[in-house]
């Protein structure tokens, strides 16, 4: 396909602010040392790069490549690396942010860290792309490190991305040290070093948080409707996952369009779809076409974005037809739109509980790489269904033991355990 339309030209500015509310929100409630709080509504490390890389035609293209270590209070910086036109240093600031929040919530020895290149990845070949990746790494040189600053997949990169990096960074090591750096990425490919599960930890995370939801709600998720918006590797792990349990998807946005079937969407198929059309969700046999602006307001029990930040604006907000939103993306809901959607009784999974299982999932193989072990898939998924529904737990007692959301309750629980390891170990000097 050679036609790429944007479909909703995502607002990148706003997350700063949209992250930045939310944090304040949690500060206020649970009164958190205006110390700590200084220290936390800043990052550590702003890092910005521009580096060359030779393309196809010999021409050298400048690139800008961004990494922000936001605090690592609890450990290592963690968080994924995004190919994306729209990444400036604000939206990574504010994805470093998130991944603070996440990273403690879920009880991870990590910290929290994001990073990208600016740029539309579907412009370049497999070896440009390869190129642009390893100058990158070799760019980050010792600024991400296996006990220090730890990437991972996320929008428009992968496990390939992963291998690039990995393979990069240990090269520019001594022979002898370099199997023992093979933890500087999460999301490789199981041959080299990656977890068996981790390309469906994300979307499983969203599935068993959904689940979790039903069981408190008493709800059976058997026939329940659901849409996505984005069809990548979040929106369609959690898509298999759902449809496994008998729920039904009948619409899907991507970055092309807007598809919808009222009678179900087979999730296999579509996925074999997108493969041989480059991605694309658009023209799926048995589909109809449904306009962009539309998608929000479609009928249906879950939506579940799993694309881009801000997408659910305020007019959006008061379209929804579901009862529950399941964040699969990092900060798809404004904090305005968030109270709109409180008012009209629906229930939000907030990001930092609902997409946590990739990075459990990350942290697990790094565990595996750290110690020289193997782990089969059947252990992974009982490990990351153990993990996920005791956080889902601990955060659904807390919002009903304070009669809070569950986003305010997943950052008070988040904030609560960074508050304390910064109480025990004061502040150097
Ligand atoms: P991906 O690159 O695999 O897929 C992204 C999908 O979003 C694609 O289907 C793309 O067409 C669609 N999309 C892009 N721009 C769009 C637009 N403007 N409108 C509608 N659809 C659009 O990315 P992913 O890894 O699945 O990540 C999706 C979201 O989940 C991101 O917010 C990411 O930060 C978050 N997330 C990912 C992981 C992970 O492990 N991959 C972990 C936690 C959170």
């Amino acid at each position: 396909m050679a036609v790429v339309e944007v479909v909703n030209e995502a607002p990148k500015q706003g997350m700063l602010k949209n992250v930045m509310q939310e944090f304040d929100a949690a500060c206020d409630f649970i009164h958190l040392n205006p110390n700590i709080k200084r220290i936390l509504s800043v990052p550590n490390n702003e890092l910005i790069i521009h580096f060359p890389v030779r393309m196809d035609n010999g021409e050298i293209e400048i690139f800008k490549g961004y990494r922000v270590q936001h605090n690592n209070a609890l450990g290592p910086y963690k968080g994924g690396l995004r190919y994306h036109p729209t990444i400036d240093i604000d939206s990574v600031k504010a994805l470093a942010m998130w991944m603070t929040w996440k990273t403690s919530l879920a009880g991870l020895p990590y910290g929290g860290a994001k990073g990208g290149i600016q740029m539309d990845p579907k412009k370049y070949s497999n070896s440009e792309l390869e190129r642009i990746t390893r100058r990158f790494a070799f760019a980050l040189g010792d600024n991400i490190g296996p006990e220090h600053d730890i990437p991972a997949p996320d929008v428009n990169t992968n496990a390939q991305t992963m291998a690039w990096i990995a393979d990069t960074y240990m090269s520019t090591k001594a022979p002898a040290e370099r199997s023992k750096n093979m933890h500087v990425v999460t999301g490789k490919p199981v041959g080299s070093g990656g977890l068996e599960g981790r390309d469906r930890a994300t979307g499983y995370g969203v599935f068993l948080t959904i689940r979790c939801w039903a069981e408190n709600k008493k709800l059976d998720l058997k026939g329940r409707t659901f849409i996505v918006q984005g069809f990548g590797n979040v929106g369609y792990w959690a898509s298999h996952f759902l449809q496994q349990v008998g729920a039904k998807l009948v619409a899907v946005q991507d970055a092309f369009g807007t598809i919808a079937n009222v009678n179900g969407l087979e999730v296999e198929s579509l996925l074999d779809y997108t493969t041989s059309h480059d991605g694309s969700i658009v023209g799926f046999p048995g589909s109809e076409v449904v306009a962009n602006d539309d998608f929000f307001g479609l009928n249906c029990d879950i939506f579940i974005p799993a694309a881009l930040g801000n997408q659910i604006t305020e007019a959006r907000a008061r379209q929804i037809k579901a009862f529950l939103i399941a964040e699969g993306a990092n900060g798809p809901t404004t904090f305005e739109s968030e109270k709109i959607l409180n008012e009209r009784g629906i229930d939000i999974i907030p990001d930092i509980l609902c997409n946590s299982g990739g990075v459990i999932g990350s942290y697990f193989e790094w565990l595996q790489n750290r110690n020289g072990e193997l782990w089969d898939l059947d252990e992974v998924m009982t490990k990351i269904e153990k993990k996920i529904t005791e956080v889902f737990k601990k955060v659904y007692e807390t919002s009903q033991i304070k009669n809070i959301d569950l986003r305010l309750a997943a950052y008070v629980i988040a904030i609560e355990r960074i508050e304390k390891a910064y109480i025990q170990r004061g502040i150097f000097p």
